[in-house]
């Protein structure tokens, strides 16, 4: 059983229920954030709330929230579940309204909805490299904005199902953006690339995590421009999200990356992102 949150109450799931008129239900009118939380502790929680009051102002949904009420709901949805190791989805919605209409009304109220999972994989050394396909990114214009609207990556993870490997890299005009659920980062000759955020693709806190520990390293990182033919010749190439953290990734289209070394940096870089998650803990 697992309890949530949902607009001011702690319940079990099963119980909560929302209006089917709900905009986020009818236009997916509404924005989300994912939550990673080791040994009860939500990591990176202040960039993740910074992250989610940015979007609601983006699409002007009017709360007033801060960061204090919103990391107090999570952190007792954290408390009332068992897992030590938690996934915690949160998703605003513009709310309900009588009937469906584009235009919002003045003043709906927004939908506040705070879930718990258990996470299923922790970071560890030794992760098992995934395989990838790439595909022409086809999303809209405004990817920086974690919208609900997810029915573009959904068709990329269906057809991802379909060839059997984990995640999709999308391409536009021939520049690699991001994955459908993930940052790309890829390495030649030593040299760590990542598309910058002026590639339409969302800035993920785990990218974030992952260039501030690695420009404490002493490996250079540039966020840039990476053209397909570019990934495709890197010696490592690695996707980056919340509930994976970094993972190598073995084979793009069926084409193994070539000088792919044992993921030597990966292995470094990831050794530096566990022990950030072990510093995040004691703060
Ligand atoms: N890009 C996209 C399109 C995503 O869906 C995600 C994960 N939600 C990410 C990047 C990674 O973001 P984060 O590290 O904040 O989980």
């Amino acid at each position: 059983m697992s309890i949530c949150y949902l607009n001011g109450d702690y319940l079990n799931i099963e119980e909560a229920k929302i209006s089917p008129l709900d905009r986020g239900f009818i236009f997916g009118d509404s924005i989300y954030e994912v939550i990673a939380c080791y040994d009860k502790k939500p990591f990176k929680l202040s960039p993740h709330i910074e992250r989610l009051l940015k979007n609601l102002e983006s699409i002007k949904i009017n709360l007033e929230l801060t960061e204090l009420n919103l990391s107090d709901i999570i952190n007792q949805v954290i408390h009332e579940n068992n897992s030590k190791n938690q996934v915690i989805y949160l998703q605003i919605s513009r709310g309900p309204e009588k009937i469906r209409d584009h235009t919002p009304q003045d003043y709906p109220t927004p939908t506040i909805f705070v879930s718990s999972f258990p996470m299923k994989v922790l970071p560890k050394k030794e992760i098992e490299p995934i395989e990838v396909i790439m595909q022409d990114d086809f999303r809209w214009r405004k990817s920086s904005i974690k919208a609900t609207s997810l029915l573009a990556s959904i068709m990329y993870k269906i057809e991802a199902k379909e060839k059997n490997v984990s995640e999709v890299i999308l391409h536009e005009k021939g520049l690699i953006t991001e994955g459908s659920v993930s940052n790309v980062f890829c390495v030649k000759n030593k040299v760590i690339k990542t598309p910058s955020l002026e590639a339409n693709i969302l800035p993920g806190i785990t990218r974030e995590t992952l260039i501030d520990i690695i420009k404490k390293s002493s490996y250079e990182l540039i966020e840039t421009d990476i053209s397909i033919e570019e990934l495709l010749a890197s010696d490592e190439v690695w996707i980056s999200n919340t509930t994976k953290g970094v993972v190598p990734v073995s084979k793009i289209d069926n084409q193994a990356i070539v000088n792919r070394q044992q993921e030597e940096i990966f292995n470094e870089i990831l050794e530096l992102f566990m022990t950030e998650i072990q510093a995040d803990k004691n703060q």
